[in-house]
């Protein structure tokens, strides 16, 4: 059974936010000294949010997206990857991330079966990143993209 928005389109796609942390603290985002963070039991389990997503798929959804916060600062991010990639229905499983972990976790990603990133990236000077993110390092967030890209199974 496919729903519709009240435009009668089709809805394929839900996005999850996984976690309210993040490595980094964008002025247009956080404080500097960041948000009360919610406890771990005031947020869904891995197992909670596979189950989250086979109802959706049971309703139609096909594309689900991971977000944050930062999705790769949570602990065993991979192994939710995994669970949801085995999803009946589920075909497009993709993250949007800051892409400063990616390099670490890129091919543990893939082989998972995350099949797409977007990489947030406000600027390419390395001051100005700087300035932005008040403690990330561009060169970070740039392995990131190039591990992405160097993936056998990256789209160019
Ligand atoms: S990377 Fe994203 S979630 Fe993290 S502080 Fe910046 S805008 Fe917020």
């Amino acid at each position: 059974v496919t729903r519709c928005d009240s435009y009668q389109r089709p809805i394929h796609y839900l996005r999850i936010s996984v976690t309210d942390r993040c490595n980094l603290r964008c002025v247009y985002c956080m404080p500097p000294e960041g948000v009360d963070s919610c406890s771990h039991n005031n947020i869904l389990t891995y197992e909670e949010i596979e189950t989250v997503v086979r109802s959706a798929a049971g309703l139609g959804i096909s594309k689900v997206r991971l977000t944050g916060g930062e999705p790769l600062v949570r602990l065993g991010i991979v192994e939710l990857v995994r669970m949801l990639a085995r999803v009946p229905g589920v075909d497009d499983l993709s993250m949007t991330t800051n892409g400063t972990l990616l390099a670490r976790y890129a091919q543990d990603l893939a082989d998972a079966g995350l099949r797409r990133v977007n990489v947030s990236l406000d600027t390419l000077r390395p001051e100005r990143f700087r300035a932005i993110t008040r403690r990330g390092r561009l060169e970070d967030a740039l392995a990131g993209i190039e591990a992405a890209r160097r993936h056998p199974r990256a789209e160019r």
